[in-house]
């Protein structure tokens, strides 16, 4: 059995639907925010092709839908959240301008035709399961919905499955539509809380997984299981320069600390190099080049999360 330390790889593909409750329907901010991600999608899988990199890409199922009438016949509807901000804006489904940034199945099938890629799911609608007022009914239709809608279009079972925000909740209905590993937070007490909530120790977990990105002392998860594997590093391309340089430092030293039979897994969203993508995209393929240097001199292996 090969024990070498592994360097696993997830995005989080989801467009409009990560951001739409503070986007609302401003199409100028998700143009702002979103316009640049075909491109940023290109570039990423040229580098994945150029490094031979596999990765898993955790993909929002209803983006594969056309229209939202279609997405409204998969019958999920928007969770009774407390926080009313959470759900989904009716006057986003009619504005027919967003549609462009809720659906884009054609950018997933570019995915799929690279080799070494895993599609996983990001769930169908991108909710909050942790948030109050969310049912376990919530989460059982929707990723009941999510295996269909990725059937009906590709006819590909997702085995591999992202909580939206990392929220987790009743992994072991995962298992009864086929899904084989999942990732959701680490165990450390400020990456357990993290919800939308504004309270004083939600802002304080924000503060210590901030820390914990800079500072090289902090150190990241790197124990899994078959099933779960733990968010290690969320790759922060968008810090000025000098806080980049302390952060691509605690990078490389997570990498080189991984030993045998452990897992660092590092993941981000297409979306975190859309501004400014010429400088993030040099800083990915600094952090290629770093660890398939490793890779190629036998010290590590890379991984997508359907590999382990
Ligand atoms: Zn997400």
């Amino acid at each position: 059995m090969n024990v070498r330390p592994k360097i696993m790889f997830s995005l989080d593909y989801e467009k409009g639907w990560g951001i739409h409750q503070f986007a609302k329907i401003n199409k100028e901010k998700y143009d702002f925010f979103l316009k640049n991600e075909p491109r940023v999608l290109e570039a990423t899988l040229n580098l994945f092709e150029k490094y031979n990199i596999r990765a898993t890409w955790a993909v929002v199922g209803g983006m594969l839908c056309d229209s939202w009438e279609e997405f409204d016949s998969y019958g999920v509807p928007s969770p009774d959240y407390d926080n009313k901000k959470l759900g989904l804006d009716q006057n986003i489904k009619n504005s027919k301008h967003l549609c462009e940034y809720f659906f884009d199945k054609e950018s997933v099938q570019k995915i799929l035709d690279i080799d070494g890629q895993d599609i996983g799911g990001h769930s169908f609608s991108h909710s909050y399961f942790k948030e109050s007022g969310v049912k376990f009914s919530d989460f059982y239709k929707d990723t009941e919905a999510l295996t269909r809608v990725f059937h009906n279009k590709f006819k590909h079972k997702i085995q591999t499955y992202v909580f939206p925000r990392n929220q987790i909740i009743s992994p072991e209905v995962l298992i009864d539509f086929g899904i084989k590993v999942y990732r959701g937070n680490s165990t450390k007490w400020y990456d357990r809380i993290n919800s939308n909530s504004m309270d004083f120790l939600n802002l304080l977990s924000r503060f210590y997984r901030f820390y914990s990105a800079l500072s090289p002392f902090a150190i990241s998860e790197r124990i899994s299981s078959n099933f779960f594997v733990p968010a290690g590093i969320f790759l922060r391309f968008g810090l000025p320069t000098t806080l980049w340089e302390s952060h691509f430092f605690k990078i490389k030293r997570c990498i080189s600390g991984t030993k045998d039979e452990q897992l660092l897994h590092l993941w981000w969203h297409p979306h975190n190099l859309c501004i400014d993508y010429q400088i993030k995209l040099l800083r990915l393929e600094k952090i290629l080049q770093f660890i398939t240097k490793k890779r190629d001199k036998g010290l590590l292996e890379i991984v997508n999360m359907n590999d382990i």
